[in-house]
């Protein structure tokens, strides 16, 4: 179906982005709650190109992929509405800390939803980080934000400026771009590796704090040692899944379906992991934090 601004009732804001807000809707005619994206101005030439390009997520429809339910235009800005993840982005649900089960679950459902993207519509993600991948209280991962069209991607004003970099060394050092800025899975494997560790410490392993500026930060990713999980709480098998994500040479990096036959992600297949409770115990951790930092903010009343 066609979605169009009259159809939505707007509700809270959910989010926000590098350059905008993502709000939650209601689609009054089907009474769907959905999260609607905006983008900022475009020329109509582009506008085109854009409705066109989106037409592949209609087909990007598999079980750990946020659906995409329609855009829609307004002088000429872009809005992009999409399934409605009632539990938010992982990055802010991993403060409660992640078990090892629960850990490999997520690494499960990315792998699949990659795979998926690469081998059923050819897309490359590109963009695989912690606040990419959304939860809902059923339990469920799903991406959400992958390369599907570069003159969206344009018009979201995409850039990896943000102080956190989940790009592969080679993308740093630019190599992968010399052919046409061709961009290759195994770059989404680091990222995805990188997502891992950090969703398993609770904490971005390359911390701004730790580097004098972005320079040394991402000179540390390009010659450093790569990190890993932490040994104390992470099983070997969790520790070499990572390892196989977080080869410095992209051409000695796992595959997905490596990654998929490997044993952390064997032993997943059969275990029972209730993935709701943890939903459910990471937003109440969530809500103390929040609840915690808003206190701190009142001035104490004299
Ligand atoms: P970024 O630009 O950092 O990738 P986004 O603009 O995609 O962030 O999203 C900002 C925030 O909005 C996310 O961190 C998430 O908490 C929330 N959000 C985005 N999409 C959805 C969705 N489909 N359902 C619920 N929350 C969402």
């Amino acid at each position: 179906f066609s979605i169009n601004m009259d159809q939505l009732q707007l509700d809270e804001e959910l989010g926000r982005g590098n350059y905008g807000t993502v709000k939650k809707v209601l689609h009054k005619p089907t009474n769907v709650a959905m999260a609607m994206k905006a983008g900022r101005e475009l020329e109509d030439a582009k506008l085109n190109a854009i409705i066109m390009e989106l037409d592949v997520l209609h087909r990007a429809v598999a079980p750990e992929i946020v659906e995409f339910y329609g855009a829609f235009f307004i002088e000429s800005c872009v809005y992009y509405c999409m399934e409605y993840m009632d539990a938010g982005s992982l990055d802010k649900l991993q403060g409660a800390g992640v078990p090892e089960d629960v850990l490999a679950r997520i690494a499960a459902c990315m792998v699949r939803g990659l795979k998926f993207l690469k081998d059923d519509l050819n897309i490359i993600h590109r963009d695989v980080k912690p606040t990419n991948v959304l939860v809902n209280k059923k339990g469920e991962i799903k991406l959400c934000d992958f390369g599907v069209s570069g003159e969206l991607d344009k018009s979201l004003a995409k850039t990896n400026i943000g102080c956190q970099s989940y790009m592969a060394p080679e993308r740093i050092k630019g190599e992968s771009q010399n052919n046409l800025g061709t961009y290759t899975v195994s770059s989404d494997v680091w990222s995805l590796g990188l997502s891992m560790i950090e969703i398993g410490m609770g904490k971005y392993p390359y911390p701004p704090e730790t580097y004098s500026n972005v320079f040394a930060q991402l000179t540390a990713i390009v010659h450093g040692d790569p990190p890993e999980l932490p040994e104390d709480s992470y099983s070997e098998e969790a520790r070499d899944w990572v390892a196989q994500c977080l080869r410095k040479d992209p051409e000695r990096r796992a595959t997905y379906k490596e990654l998929l036959d490997h044993p952390f992600l064997v032993r997943d297949r059969t275990s029972n992991v209730d993935m709701v409770k943890w939903v459910e115990k990471a937003l109440e951790h969530k809500a103390a934090v929040a609840l915690a930092a808003a206190k701190a903010q009142t001035p104490q009343s004299v």
